[in-house]
């Protein structure tokens, strides 16, 4: 197909201006231009973050996120839509909000955040702050995500390891494990780190029974996506104090409803869906847009490509 016109859905809205990359795509060879629903007939493709039954009538779908579950991969194969993704530009953003979940739950910052909104002067017992180097931490998914989080903990002294389905050796990990060993992985370590994309396979991977194996003052991290995690599994995890606490930045229903007991629990950070915020978010996807449209004008195989 051609591309003359590119819509850049209004959906992306929730992560950055649409017309911040309809600026930054102008020396692109098409017309590109925000559209709502209503105005996805008069394109050839699409940049999104939501999933509508009218993009079943383009060429080209490009997601601005990673995880594609919200996309129905056989439906968009039967109308012979391409979907691209923006893997491969969370590394440092994701690193980096993992590295400050860590942080926080070591120096106790959380707490200091939580007091001053009472406006109240209290120190951490003295046993309770403690530092990363020689702290353990186990990657569950070494792709973009996970190495971004081993590149950025590696540099805080902490020794990562990582789970992965086949096993095979990751640059930045000490140890790579096989899925099929996911209990032993986690079961000796300080954080426990979920980077894997939601699929049949990894939906509930985190369940009772994983959070059964893994130390009772171990910290469990999620920015995968919300049902990797079986949430009522891991809310009686935490309230029974088999596990230390939790940094969340993904749940199965979002927003988090306002009834979710882990509001109010002190060793559970939650941010909304928000951890590879980055004010270059529009810029990466941007790039990953720009080779695509090149490698459709010179006939070549898209990057990035999943259906
Ligand atoms: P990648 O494709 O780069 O990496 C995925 C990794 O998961 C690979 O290392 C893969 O390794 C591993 N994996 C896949 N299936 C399994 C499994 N069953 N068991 C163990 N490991 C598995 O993706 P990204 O790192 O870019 O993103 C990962 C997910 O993170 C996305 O799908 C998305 O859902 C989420 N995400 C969340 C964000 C947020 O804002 N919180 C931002 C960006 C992404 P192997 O093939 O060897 O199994």
């Amino acid at each position: 197909f051609e591309l003359e016109r590119l819509g850049v859905h209004e959906s992306v809205e929730a992560v950055f201006p649409p017309a911040e990359l309809v600026t930054y795509l102008t020396d692109l060879p098409a017309e590109v231009a925000v559209v709502d629903d209503d105005g996805i007939d008069d394109c050839d493709g699409v940049v999104t973050l939501a999933y509508r039954e009218a993009f079943l009538e383009l060429d080209w779908i490009h997601s601005i996120q990673a995880g594609y579950d919200r996309f129905p991969l056989d439906v968009l194969e039967d109308h012979d839509v391409i979907l691209t993704n923006s893997a491969g530009i969370h590394d440092r953003t994701i690193g980096e909000t993992v590295a400050s979940y860590l942080l926080m739950f070591a120096r106790r910052l959380h707490d200091h955040v939580a007091n001053q909104q009472e406006r109240r002067w209290d120190r951490p017992e003295w046993d309770e702050a403690f530092t990363l180097p020689g702290a353990t931490a186990c990657v569950v998914g070494t792709g973009t995500l996970g190495s971004g989080v081993a590149e950025t903990l590696g540099a805080l002294g902490v020794r990562v390891t990582g789970v992965r389905r086949s096993g095979d050796p990751v640059p930045g990990f000490d140890e790579v494990y096989a899925t099929d060993r996911l209990l032993e992985a986690i079961g000796d370590v300080e954080f426990v780190i979920v980077t894997v994309p939601l699929t049949d396979e990894t939906h509930h991977l985190f369940d009772a029974e994983a959070f059964d194996a893994m130390r009772d003052d171990a910290y469990f991290v999620n920015v995968a996506r919300g049902s990797v995690v079986d949430e009522p599994a891991l809310i009686d995890a935490l309230e029974s104090g088999e596990l230390a606490g939790a940094a969340l930045d993904v749940f199965e229903e979002e927003p988090l409803p306002e009834e979710s007991p882990l509001w109010g629990m002190d060793e559970v950070i939650i941010s909304p869906h928000c951890a590879a915020y980055t004010r270059d978010y529009f810029r990466d996807v941007g790039e990953i847009v720009r080779e695509n449209a090149d490698r459709l004008a010179d006939g070549e195989e898209f990057y990035n490509r999943v259906v």
